[in-house]
């Protein structure tokens, strides 16, 4: 397919990798422009604004955050004035649910397809094209996008018709993901304190009752005290708390745990250098907190 790719950071430029690899046409933008040698040397085309990166069947945006999104979407040469009719923007980026209702009324009334798309995954799966893609938009929609998502996902799972329920359900994931980051923190500090090594000990749960990859990849990262280079920074990781607690004060939904997680992000980000952690450092809080030293 004729695609652009629009934020080109740690996931976007290795999803971005593996369309050019599968043989897309890729156009890449970047805020940074220097971010998009690597894929310009792979043979991807660069655009030298948003509205260049939006000549084709569709457009992809993997940014940081709603301002990033709502920035490249809307005013001049943005999206939403760019994009052909009957073209789709493809929303892989994390945003929030009432973002994503926008976007798609947005692109509704431009007479453009909107699929909101967000992904599982962490940079090193996106770049084993192993990612888990939730999309929710038309059915017809979603299926015009299939030879994009095989290219860079293991699983494409659609969920339903209604874009937002995609993000709701994303939001809602790493909201379990923090929750056991949490929760593995005060395990392993409790085991730890008492001599068990933390190793042998997150081996042992995910060898037994808890096999799933979050437990192993971040009972990993605990047990190791290794929070640097982050893979997904604690401040897009605090983002998703917030908005998950937004969605659910929309919704009266009272979600106790996820009040806690913003709290034990905020505590962390609050830290010196703790903007530059993997939120997976929120699981070496109750270590701190129980007077123990890191692990080396
Ligand atoms: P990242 O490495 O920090 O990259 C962020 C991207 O957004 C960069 O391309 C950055 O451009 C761009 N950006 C930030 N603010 C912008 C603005 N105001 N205007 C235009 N561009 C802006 O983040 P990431 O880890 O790739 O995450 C991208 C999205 O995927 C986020 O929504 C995140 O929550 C989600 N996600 C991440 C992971 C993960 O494990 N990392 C997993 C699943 C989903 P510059 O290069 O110019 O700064």
């Amino acid at each position: 397919m004729k695609v652009g790719f629009i934020g080109l950071g740690q996931m976007g430029a290795a999803m971005a990798t593996n369309l050019v690899r599968a043989g897309h046409e890729v156009t890449v933008y970047n805020r940074s422009a220097a971010r998009a040698e690597p894929l310009v040397s792979l043979g991807a085309r660069r655009a030298a604004s948003v509205a260049e990166a939006c000549r084709g069947e569709a457009v992809i945006t993997m940014l940081a955050d709603d301002d990033a999104v709502g920035g490249v979407c809307s005013g001049p040469g943005g999206i939403e004035q760019s994009l052909h009719k009957h073209a789709i923007h493809v929303s892989m980026s994390t945003i929030s649910v009432a973002l994503s209702a926008a976007l798609a009324a947005a692109h509704a009334r431009a007479g453009q397809r909107y699929v909101s798309a967000p992904v599982f995954g962490r940079p090193e799966a996106a770049a084993a094209a192993k990612l888990f893609i939730v999309p929710a938009g038309e059915p017809g929609d979603i299926e015009a996008c299939r030879a994009l998502f095989d290219a860079m996902a293991q699983k494409t799972i659609p969920i339903g018709r209604e874009p937002p329920i995609a993000n709701l359900v994303k939001l809602s994931g790493n909201f379990l993901i923090a929750s056991l980051i949490e929760s593995l923190g005060e395990a392993i500090a409790l085991v730890g304190k008492a001599g068990v090594d933390r190793n042998a000990y997150v081996e042992l749960l995910t060898a037994t009752m808890f096999p799933a990859p979050a437990y192993r990849i971040y009972g990993g990262l605990i047990a190791a005290g290794k929070f640097e280079p982050a893979a997904f920074a604690a401040p897009l990781g605090h983002k998703d708390i917030r908005l998950a607690l937004a969605a659910a004060e929309q919704l009266r939904v009272p979600m106790p745990i996820a009040s806690l997680l913003n709290d034990r992000l905020l505590r962390l980000l609050a830290q010196p250098g703790g903007e530059r952690l993997d939120w997976a450092a929120i699981g070496g809080l109750a270590a701190a907190d129980a007077g123990s030293a890191a692990p080396r």
